[in-house]
C-alpha cells in the first residue's frame, strides 16, 4: 500500500541520515528535495545564468535535466547526464541555492517534480523544508524534526569533516548555517509544526532514538 512520510527540518537537524534510515526501515524510497534545490543551483552556476535574473533562473530549472537516485542505499544526483553528487555539496553551491530556491517559479517546478516522484514510488520517505506543508500536506504521517543550534552545527561540522571538507573554526562555521538559516526564514520557519505535524527534537536524542521516534510518527 502506499506510504508517504514527509520529514522537514532546518540544516543540521540530521533529516537527511535519519529520512534515510527511515526508508530503509519502512522499505520505501528516499526524496532528498535540498538536492534538488541544490542540482539547480549547480546548472545556473554552470550555464553562467545572471543570479538576478529570477526569469532566467526559473528558465533554467524548467529546462534541467535532473536524475536523482531515490534509493536511501544509492546517493546519486545527475544533472544532463553530469553525475553532480559531490559537486552539490560545494561551498559555491550551499552559498547560492538559497538565492534559486526563493524563486517562486522554481519552486513550483521542483514541488511538481516531487509530487511526480512521491505518486510514482508509492511508498516514500520525502524530506526538505516544505513537505509536510506545501508538498504533500496529505502524507501518511509528518514530522518536523529539530535540534538546538549548538546540537545544528556540531553535526554540521562533523558532516563537512567526514565529506573531507576540512576543519572550518566555529566562527565562520556559524555564519555559514546562521545566514542560511535566515536566507530560508523566507520559505520556512521552523519555530513550531504546522497543524497536524509531529514534532521530534533531536537535541537529546542519539540517531537510533531519533529514527525510533520518526517511525513512531509513522504508526501513530
Ligand atoms: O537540505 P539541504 O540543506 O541540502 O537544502 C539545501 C537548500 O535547499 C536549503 O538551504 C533551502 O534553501 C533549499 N530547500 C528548499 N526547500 C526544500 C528543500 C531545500 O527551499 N524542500
Amino acid at each position: 500500500a502506499a506510504l508517504v512520510v514527509a520529514v522537514d527540518g532546518p540544516s543540521g537537524s540530521g533529516k537527511s541520515s535519519v529520512s534515510k534510515a527511515v526508508a530503509r526501515r519502512l522499505r520505501a524510497a528516499y526524496l532528498d528535495t535540498g538536492a534538488m534545490y541544490r542540482a539547480v543551483a549547480w546548472h545556473v552556476l554552470q550555464e553562467g545564468v545572471d543570479l538576478a535574473d529570477a526569469d532566467a533562473i526559473a528558465a533554467a530549472a524548467r529546462a534541467m535535466d535532473l536524475d536523482q537516485s531515490t534509493d536511501p542505499d544509492v546517493e546519486r544526483v545527475a544533472v544532463g547526464g553530469v553525475d553532480v553528487t559531490a559537486a552539490i555539496r560545494e561551498d559555491r553551491v550551499t552559498e547560492t541555492v538559497s538565492t534559486v530556491a526563493v524563486v517562486i517559479p522554481v519552486r513550483e517546478e521542483l514541488q511538481r517534480r516531487q509530487r511526480e516522484a512521491i505518486a510514482a514510488a508509492g511508498r516514500m520517505v520525502a524530506e526538505g523544508r516544505d513537505i509536510t506543508t506545501v508538498v504533500a500536506p496529505d502524507a501518511h504521517a509528518r514530522v518536523l524534526l529539530t535540534a538546538s543550534e549548538e546540537a545544528r552545527l556540531a553535526r554540521r561540522s562533523g558532516q563537512l569533516r567526514r565529506a573531507g571538507a576540512g576543519e572550518r573554526d566555529a566562527g565562520t562555521l556559524h555564519r555559514q548555517v546562521a545566514g542560511r538559516d535566515a536566507r530560508d526564514s523566507t520559505v520556512s520557519t521552523f519555530d513550531r509544526p504546522a497543524e497536524g505535524v509531529a514534532l521530534v527534537d533531536s537535541t537529546e536524542l542519539d540517531f537510533e532514538q531519533t529514527v525510533a521516534a520518526v517511525l513512531a510518527a509513522v504508526e501513530d
